[in-house]
């Protein structure tokens, strides 16, 4: 284990593409070196231990270099529990040494040319660029903040490039009219439903199809899942193009995992031309959640707070990552998965405010069956001034039975269901459906006039048919409701 890294083992480090100049790579060991049994350094060519309180994020299997993912928790990676879940420790550490202010800063994704080279040749170059004298002075002088000041003329231009320039800010949306219905809605005050309907796993779009349009009537929006658990299914973007031509409001979830940063700036240009403006961000399940074979599991191209920034830089500053300018940028209203039972409540308010500052305007949150501890989480959002700032949809997912129940209490990272609850399914018996149905409605009661929170997201996982006795039954009819006509509907109330 390296000596300042609470983590697992120094891992092999990353090597560079192509050929480094003779002293370039004596430096690069050199640094390889000391960093290595240290602090666990596997030469990302872009440092970050500074801001991460001097422990190396890259041992995140994820490759997350903006915080943890909504798996997160105090004692073991869900990926793999041989080792802590590195953000954690890392969240840990920085809260306890004042350093926390620090993982606000949103930070670059890699750059391959630079990958497996030195850091240090930047900073001494910088620190050249800089003046020597001035560094020198400038952190020999008593005065904190220009101590500050020097040190981040040196080490803020080698992790911020050109190309990216994160910082640790709040920047509003650059439009002033709704960019899709679920916009509308929301900022004229609506709670409104969302409902998510599982993308067929196979070419048949009939079942798809009629799924959206029986709970089109009781939503604001349809979310697609982008290969959950990921388990190859139809496409997120393929189903939002469906609900689209049938008149439904999409929500494209889009998880980092399956992309690249050339595929991700691509894929939204497509989803706007063609009608689809709500854009879920987020990491995605691990593909160890997924089938055998394995995929490539050591590292993503951008986390999901990165996808933010440069998904928001695209609408509202017009350009691609690289600079090319966009002469109709993409009109997106960007979302953001938020977990209120993963970790510690703090570190996930300090992780959903990066997600914020980066470009989030709304909320879906993990599954939610604690009523109390969703107001923790709400508390600790309230005291980072961000309730103003993001709509926020709680998740709700009706259990129909108690194995569902066992099942996300046990497998699903972020997931929490209290044993009073599961309990209850299981003195149901053959009748727990129908109390996972009462379950959900007093959730959705008692969450509703919760500070923040702007409606619910239901999950009904396979089970559709149910989103329309619930939204019914909970009294959240959407205003400009017409009941529908369609037997296939009105069955499901019964
Ligand atoms: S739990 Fe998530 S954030 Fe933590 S180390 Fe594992 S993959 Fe990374």
């Amino acid at each position: 284990m390296p000596g300042f890294t609470p983590g697992r083992r120094w891992q092999p480090p990353f090597y560079p593409f192509k050929r480094e100049p003779f002293r370039h790579r004596m430096l690069a060991r050199v640094e390889r070196w000391v960093k290595g049994p240290l602090w666990g350094c596997r030469m990302c060519g872009n440092c970050l231990l500074q801001e991460t309180a001097f422990i190396c994020p890259m041992e995140c299997p994820k490759g997350a270099r903006n915080g943890p993912c909504g798996g997160s928790t105090s004692g073991h990676c869900y990926v793999d529990e041989t080792r802590p879940c590195i953000w954690y420790k890392i969240y840990e550490r920085s809260f306890a040494f004042g350093r926390e202010h620090k993982l606000l800063e949103v930070l670059p994704p890699l750059d391959w040319d630079k990958v497996g080279t030195e850091t240090w040749g930047d900073v001494v170059l910088q620190a050249r660029k800089v003046g020597t004298r001035n560094v020198v002075k400038g952190m020999l002088t008593r005065d904190a903040a220009q101590r500050a000041r020097t040190w981040d003329s040196v080490f803020r231009p080698v992790r911020q490039p050109d190309w990216w320039q994160g910082d640790a800010e709040y920047h509003a949306p650059a439009y002033t009219e709704p960019l899709s219905e679920l916009e509308r809605r929301l900022r004229a005050g609506e709670f409104v439903v969302t409902a998510e309907v599982a993308p067929p796993i196979s070419t048949a779009t009939g079942k798809l199809i009629s799924n959206m349009n029986m709970v089109r009537p009781y939503v604001a929006a349809v979310n697609f899942t982008d290969n959950s658990s990921a388990t190859p299914r139809m496409s997120s973007f393929a189903c939002s193009t469906l609900a689209v031509q049938h008149n439904v409001e999409p929500v494209m979830q889009i998880a980092a995992r399956d992309r690249t940063r050339m595929g991700l700036q691509s894929e939204v240009i497509g989803a706007s031309a063609l009608g689809i403006h709500n854009i879920l961000c987020l990491s995605g399940d691990h593909s160890r959640l997924g089938p055998a074979p394995l995929g490539r599991s050591d590292i993503i191209d951008l986390d999901s707070v990165q996808m933010l920034w440069l998904l928001r830089r695209m609408r509202d500053e017009g350009h691609y990552l690289d600079g090319r300018k966009l002469k109709d940028p993409p009109k997106l209203f960007l979302g953001a998965a938020a977990s209120p039972f993963a970790s510690e409540p703090r570190f996930q308010a300090l992780r959903e405010h990066k997600k914020v500052n980066a470009g989030a305007q709304f909320f879906q949150t993990n599954l939610v069956y604690d009523p109390d501890g969703l107001e923790v989480w709400l508390n600790e959002l309230a005291k980072r001034n961000i309730l103003d700032k993001v709509f926020i949809l709680v998740g709700v997912t009706p259990l129909k039975s108690l194995k569902v129940a066992e099942y996300m209490h046990n497998e699903v990272p972020g997931v929490f269901i209290p044993e009073p609850l599961r309990k209850r399914l299981e003195a149901a018996g053959d009748g727990a459906a129908e109390e996972g149905v009462q379950i959900a409605l007093e959730l959705i009661e008692a969450i509703k006039g919760r500070q923040g929170v702007h409606g619910i997201h239901l999950m009904a996982v396979g089970w559709e048919e149910i989103v329309p006795r619930i939204v019914t039954e909970a009294g959240l009819l959407p205003p400009d409701f017409v009941q529908p006509e369609t037997v296939e509907a009105v069955k499901t109330l019964s």
